[in-house]
């Protein structure tokens, strides 16, 4: 591990009482759960054309068996427990090392390992919905999960329900506090995203042209790697992340790693 990046990192974010998390897929495999880009994901083994063109609004309301045969099979998450790096980024807003996190994963992670402060603007797959707007009622996964139909109906008024995530061509959640939230601040660190995924890789864009301080931690190579202050290529983020905090409890008496 390269401790003078790991110093690098924390430096930047010891000086700085506005940092913004901005966290991808990548966080959460260590938990457990794939991320679609990656060796496993289902972009590689079933293809981006085919999976973007099931999870995608208008195929939902057009064919929603066929949505959920296939959301059933390749989409229903694990249950497992938050990573290590989710547990860091949990202790380190307590300590006031970070303000928030922008998520774009739908896992519920953040939220289950105590942060406070989590926008997740692609949704959240632990709840559905009922489509009609006038009903609206909501349903956890446990309920979906044990239901024998394949498509989950409303309880209340019969309609189809639907994950609460957002599909491909739906807008995403909380669009204008994701942005506020990343363009306001001092430092933007990215964990386990590719930045290939808009809006949010446009705001991290946008917030990196402005001059501050953009920190990169991800496995392989991102889209805004050349705007990056500081890229780290890592194989596990929560390794890193340890590291990192360690240093800024550590407050760089003797240097973090007493050098
Ligand atoms: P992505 O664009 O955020 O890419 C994930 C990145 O994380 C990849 O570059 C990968 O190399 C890196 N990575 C993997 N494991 C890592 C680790 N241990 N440490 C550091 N980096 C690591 O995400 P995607 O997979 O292309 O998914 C696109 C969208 O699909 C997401 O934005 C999300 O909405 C949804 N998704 C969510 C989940 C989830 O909630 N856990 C999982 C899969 C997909």
């Amino acid at each position: 591990m390269d401790v003078k990046i790991i110093e690098t990192i924390a430096e930047i974010l010891a000086k700085s009482k506005n940092n913004i998390v901005v966290t991808g897929a990548g966080i959460s495999t260590e938990a457990g759960i794939p991320d679609f880009r990656g060796e496993n994901g289902i972009y590689r083994t079933l293809g981006e054309d085919r999976v973007t063109k099931i999870l995608n609004i208008d195929f939902f309301k057009k064919d929603p068996r066929a949505f959920y045969d296939f959301y059933r099979k390749y989409l229903l998450l694990p249950f497992v427990e938050p990573s290590l790096s989710h547990r860091i980024l949990a202790d380190m807003e307590k300590e006031g090392y970070i303000k928030g996190i922008v998520t774009q994963n739908i896992d519920n992670l953040h939220q289950r390992a105590g942060s406070r402060r989590v926008i997740a603007v692609h949704g959240n797959a632990e709840r559905y919905i009922c489509t009609n707007p006038h009903c609206s009622k909501t349903y956890d996964a446990e309920y979906i999960n044990n239901l024998n139909d394949v498509v989950p109906l409303c309880t209340a008024c019969g309609n189809v329900l639907k994950p609460d995530v957002v599909l491909f061509g739906e807008p995403i959640q909380n669009y204008t506090y994701a942005r506020d939230m990343i363009l306001s601040a001092n430092v933007v660190m990215v964990i386990g995203s590719s930045l290939t995924v808009y809006p949010i890789a446009g705001f991290v864009g946008e917030f990196a042209r402005t001059g501050k301080d953009l920190i990169i931690i991800n496995r392989g190579k991102t889209n805004m790697d050349h705007l990056a202050s500081v890229k780290m290529d890592v194989k596990q983020a929560g390794i890193v992340l340890k590291e990192i905090y360690n240093c800024l409890s550590l407050k760089f008496k003797g240097g973090c790693f007493g050098e």
